[in-house]
């Protein structure tokens, strides 16, 4: 195979800590420690590698990467290597001398997550106690500092018939872009698949609502928002297909085709810590086994979509079907794609609690980070 472009962007997973616990976190199950965390000098020889490689964006993630003290300064250091830079935030650690700071270190762009356009709902998913209120203040904040901002809602049945006030929050705040992101299930997700996968009579009223509203706000509000995959009849170019356009590294280092690549069997993934950063993404096995078109089964390996789609979602594969090679089944095409019917069909029943997204009590209890005692005690909140 010819050596693969340069990735566009570098998702940097600075630390999975966090003080919120949203059901559907990205993160996976099995969260990685303070204590193996990258320090500061590492992460800047991540970004001088990938700036090298010809890397475009990075994308400061978590957890929730202003839990970290360097957060600011690895800003600064990535903007110094002309790479575009956004914060992906759960808002609720900053305030207006750290919004400040970062806009000085050369931050492009926020990009802030908001569970619910109602108060006591936002606390209930994040679990976290006046999470909503932290959030309105920080948007405010950003636009005030001149960065800036996406509103980004993770949608599901226990929110999404406020969609229109979520719309409404985004012209508010003066963000520039909302993204409407319909939760894909893998990891917490998954696990909370009942509690949050809505109803085809949801989905149908929230996507007249995006229609509506993005021909509305043309030019005022840029609107991303798309079908999720349980309710489609094609797949998603997952990531821009594997190994193409994303490259992630976790918090202890370890190299990702994306966020999610842990939850596939048989893959091994390499660390910044052993070897560069392109160099893994040329030849290490996990970035190799999904690249490009040989790997694929049928129906995809002839399919007139398969450098469009890419055969889909390798991890929602593996969650659905058990193999990660198997065409993704929210493809209409694909054997397994009666199953997700049926899933949708049992959305009928009251929702179980969530499971929130938490380390382990006993990990907690040896790893909790001093800032987090700056932040208001979570919320035991339950469905
Ligand atoms: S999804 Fe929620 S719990 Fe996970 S990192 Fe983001 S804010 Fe924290
Ligand atoms: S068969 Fe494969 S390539 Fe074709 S549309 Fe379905 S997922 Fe995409």
């Amino acid at each position: 195979m010819n050596a693969p472009d340069p990735p566009l962007a570098l998702l940097a997973e600075l630390t999975h800590r966090c003080p919120l616990a949203c059901p559907y976190c990205s993160n996976p199950l099995a969260l990685e420690r303070a204590r193996d965390e990258m320090d500061s000098a590492q992460w800047r020889r991540v970004f001088d590698e990938a700036a090298q490689m010809g890397v475009l964006q990075v994308h400061f993630s978590g957890g929730e990467p202003a839990v970290r003290r360097d957060l600011e300064a690895l800003v600064r250091h990535a903007s110094s290597r002309e790479l575009y830079t956004n914060l992906i935030t759960s808002g609720v650690l900053l305030d207006a001398a750290r919004i400040a700071e970062l806009a000085r270190a050369g931050l492009d762009h926020v990009q802030l997550s908001l569970q619910d356009s109602d108060g006591p709902n936002c606390d209930r998913i994040a679990g976290f106690d006046g999470a909503q209120a932290r959030k309105f203040e920080v948007a405010r904040l950003v636009r005030k500092a001149g960065l800036a901002l996406t509103l980004n809602i993770v949608v599901h049945r226990q929110n999404l018939e406020r969609l229109p006030a979520m719309i409404e929050l985004a012209l508010e705040f003066g963000a520039h872009r909302l993204e409407i992101a319909h939760v894909q299930y893998y990891g917490w997700a998954l696990k909370n698949r009942a509690a949050l996968l809505p109803t085809r009579a949801q989905l149908e009223a929230a996507n007249a609502v995006a229609d509506e509203a993005r021909e509305r706000l043309r030019g005022r509000l840029a609107i991303d928002y798309v079908v999720p995959d349980y309710y489609a009849r094609r797949p998603k170019s997952c990531m821009g297909g594997w190994a193409r356009r994303f490259i992630n590294v976790t918090p202890s280092g370890k190299v990702l085709p994306c966020h999610a690549a842990e939850t596939l069997p048989g893959l091994e993934f390499d660390s910044v810590r052993q070897r560069p950063l392109a160099d893994i993404w040329r030849h290490s096995q996990a970035f190799q086994r999904f690249r490009g078109t040989d790997w694929m089964p049928e129906p995809c390996r002839s399919c007139e979509r398969r450098e469009i789609d890419w055969g889909g979602c390798r991890c929602q594969a593996f969650a659905l079907t058990g193999d990660g090679a198997n065409t993704d089944p929210a493809c209409e095409l694909s054997p397994h794609h009666g199953s997700l019917i049926e899933i949708t069909e049992q959305t009928g029943a009251p929702p179980p609690p969530f499971h929130y997204r938490r380390f382990s009590s006993k990990a907690a209890s040896g790893a909790r980070p001093a800032e987090d005692a700056r932040a208001p005690a979570r919320t035991p909140s339950r469905v």
